[in-house]
């Protein structure tokens, strides 16, 4: 087999809880409006709409703890809380983290208006935050159980996972219809009301029952090179 004419990028992965092995990842899904009071705040009737799902580059992964700098081209970042499904062999459930869908809010409501797509509202640089992986074996399936974001120590958002409007396993459903599940499949399952701005020197901390937090503070301003 020919050889690659520059090295191939690296694998983005998560460290997993209890274990020296990494969780390679492959792609990352995510569901919008799962939950009934932001489905409302965001001017949509949440009994009418079916799941749908949008994704982001698995690059744009970024690990509990890195200072994330504050994305060009938006006035108007935002924090979404999310439980986040990793998923191994056999497109079986793995294991469960927190995660932030970090979201360009103006590009987003621009884009709804334009009938666009939201790639670069929501698949940009370093705006999938995902904690480390909780082996599901010890979890158990995350049906129930508090999550909540903070910024600067207030409370933004706070609900309970039973609160999805379509759990999990009607998610699994859904998004498997429609593309091949695999191995490295990480599923953001969408965000509870309160989603609000982020500003740089923010500090931003997600926390789900059972799976602790993933705490990034927003940095200045960088323009990619
Ligand atoms: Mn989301």
């Amino acid at each position: 087999m020919a050889d690659f004419t520059f090295p191939p990028p690296p694998r983005p992965s998560l460290p997993i809880v209890g274990s020296d092995h990494l969780f390679p990842v492959r792609r990352i899904f995510c569901v919008g409006r799962n939950y009934r009071e932001h489905a409302r705040e965001m001017g949509h009737d949440p009994d009418r709409s079916p799941p749908f799902f949008f994704t982001k580059p698995a690059d744009a992964l970024v690990r509990d703890g890195v200072t994330i700098p504050y994305p060009p081209a938006t006035g108007n970042l935002h924090h979404e809380a999310e439980l986040v499904v990793a998923l191994g062999p056999g497109a079986e459930v793995f294991g469960f983290a927190v995660g932030n869908d970090l979201t360009r809010r103006d590009l987003q409501a621009e884009a709804k208006k334009l009938g666009r797509p939201w790639d670069m509202a929501k698949g940009f640089d370093q705006s999938a935050v995902c904690g480390p992986v909780h082996l599901m074996g010890k979890t158990g399936p995350m049906s129930a159980g508090q999550i909540a974001l903070t910024v600067n120590s207030e409370v933004r958002q706070k609900a309970d996972l039973a609160d999805m409007i379509w759990p999990l396993p009607d998610i699994l459903a859904a998004l498997s219809g429609m593309v091949k599940l695999a191995a490295g499949d990480l599923i953001y399952t969408g965000t509870p009301a309160g989603v609000g701005a982020l500003n740089p020197g923010d500090v931003c901390e997600v926390s789900i029952e059972g799976l602790g937090s993933v705490k990034n503070t927003i940095g200045e301003t960088v323009a990619p090179s």
